[in-house]
């Protein structure tokens, strides 16, 4: 379940100003926030007259609103939701959720207080990790103290505890690497998303950061689909510097070589990926959206399997110069990179001596095409 926290304190104390800070503060350090607001009395989000309050007042248990850029639901219950059964509804791209109230809950709390007011702090289950307070105040004294506008460090010890330290730098841009993608295969499909998180994975894997500018890098791909497009966005190979090489299995699957070091790892989409794109956008009803959603945020190792593996290439498929050239005996063209084949002390390109993949339209033939 994702990582939650409480912000907790009495009315009036300061709880949503604090939430309103400390969510810029950390999308700013690429989290990404969720947050649930519990009311202690009764919120009224149907508004008396709207549709979806006439919805209910004529028996629906379960009213849905939604438009093309939100959806919201109301259901009735007849006793308060869980917590589990609250985080539960934030989807698992999330790293975090920022819960105002719920105060009696098991999880870690910041308490906000404001001693001007005069009231209590409300009394709090589970462990205070933080008081936010303008004034001296003795509540949970244990707990280290922060000011209201050190946002920073609040999200420096919410990060610390509850999210295992802060962020690594991206160093990929995610949504920046698929909108470049979809630009040049020409539409964001499910196959360019696994494509670049599969090539992400493969250069992380390899300690590979910039591979446009390391030029380190050969990556094999195993499709000539959509992925091998995301392959190449990423990693800057192609087929013409002689850094991507198209291996023709028919397999969403790419293997990356460190051409400095000879270290290698091969990355294939794990064929689970599919059902567990279906699980994880369940109420999504086209299919295509559910598999982009589930393939941007589903953990790698949900979509990927990867391993190290040694790859054999030979001095005639490396960059560069042609080490190689020769002229095929029957045909006169040029073969280069030791493509040629020899025999009987003859050479021939390959398509002279095994037999080609097109086939010269004879004179009879043509006569037949113009007919
Ligand atoms: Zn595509
Ligand atoms: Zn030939």
């Amino acid at each position: 379940m994702t990582a939650a926290i409480c912000i907790v304190g009495s009315k009036n104390a300061g709880k949503t100003s604090l939430i309103e800070r400390l969510l810029p503060e950390l999308i700013a350090r690429g989290r990404r926030v969720a947050t649930i607001k519990h009311d202690a009395h009764d919120f009224e989000i149907d508004l008396p007259g709207k549709d979806t309050w006439r919805h209910r007042q004529a028996g629906s248990g379960t009213t849905i609103i939604a438009s093309s850029t939100k959806v919201a639901m109301v259901r009735l219950t007849e006793r308060e939701a869980p917590l589990e059964e609250l985080l539960r509804l934030v989807d698992r791209s999330y790293d975090l959720v920022l819960v105002e109230g719920l105060r009696r809950s098991p999880l870690p709390k910041i308490l906000v207080h404001r001693s001007e007011l005069g009231l209590e702090p409300p009394h709090v289950l589970g462990e205070v990790w933080a008081v936010v307070s303008n004034g001296k105040t003795d509540v949970a004294p244990a707990a280290p103290r922060f000011r209201p506008d050190e946002v920073a460090a609040l999200a420096d010890l919410i990060e610390q505890r509850l999210l295992g330290g802060p962020s690594q730098t991206p160093a990929w841009n995610l949504p920046a690497l698929l909108a470049e993608a979809g630009r040049m295969h020409g539409h964001l499909c499910p196959g360019q998303v696994l494509g670049v998180r599969m090539a992400i994975l493969g250069c992380e894997r390899l300690g590979i950061f910039d591979p446009k500018l390391s030029k380190r890098l050969i990556a094999f791909v195993e499709t000539d689909r959509c992925g091998a497009d995301a392959v190449q966005t990423v990693t800057g190979c192609t087929l013409g510097k002689r850094t991507l090489k198209f291996v023709d299995y028919g397999k969403l699957a790419a293997t990356f070589l460190d051409t400095e070091t000879g270290r290698a790892v091969r990355v294939a989409a794990r064929e689970s990926a599919r059902g567990a794109s279906e699980r994880f956008a369940p109420e999504e009803l086209d299919p295509h959206q559910a598999q982009l959603r589930a393939y941007k945020a589903l953990p790698d190792d949900e979509l990927f399997a990867v391993e190290e593996v040694r790859v054999a290439l030979s001095e005639a498929d490396l960059p560069g110069r042609p080490r190689h050239r020769v002229v095929c005996d029957s045909c006169g063209e040029e073969v280069n990179d030791g493509r040629d084949v020899s025999e009987g002390g003859r050479t021939h390109c390959r398509a002279c001596a095994t037999g080609a993949y097109y086939a010269p339209v004879g004179e009879a033939q043509r006569k037949q095409v113009r007919a």
